[in-house]
């Protein structure tokens, strides 16, 4: 495994507040949150970025949007609706190389992002 922090939360390393697991993704929620809901799905595949996942990934790309839905429903913003986000290079403002989807909800949100 790569060694960021997404890495070392999937492997229990390091504690995380987690909100949703099977075998293939994990969701917990960001440790500085930009929404009363801001959970990140993140695949336990080490896959940097989007731009680095191959065609043998794509069951895996859509597990991510079926759990965001799912985890959506459970933190109860699927009525008011919320956001996915996958930021990718430095004018989205990737942080951290392992890929990762955000869920915002909560709060209405500006459209276009700043
Ligand atoms: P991005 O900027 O799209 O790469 O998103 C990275 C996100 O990871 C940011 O929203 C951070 O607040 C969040 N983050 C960083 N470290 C942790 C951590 N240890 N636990 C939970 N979220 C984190």
């Amino acid at each position: 495994m790569a060694d960021n922090i997404f890495a070392k939360i999937i492997t229990k390393e390091i504690p995380a507040k987690i909100v949703y697991e099977d075998e293939r993704v994990l969701a917990f929620r960001d440790i500085g949150p930009k929404a009363p809901v801001h959970v990140l799905i993140v695949p336990k595949k080490e896959i940097a970025r989007v731009s680095e996942a191959t065609a043998a990934d794509e069951a895996l790309l859509g597990h991510l949007l079926t759990v965001a839905a799912e985890v959506a429903r459970r933190e109860g913003v699927d009525d008011t609706g919320y956001r996915l986000v996958i930021n990718k290079g430095p004018h989205a403002g990737e942080s951290v190389p392992h890929l990762h989807m955000h869920l915002l909800g909560g709060r209405p949100m500006a459209w276009p992002p700043g």
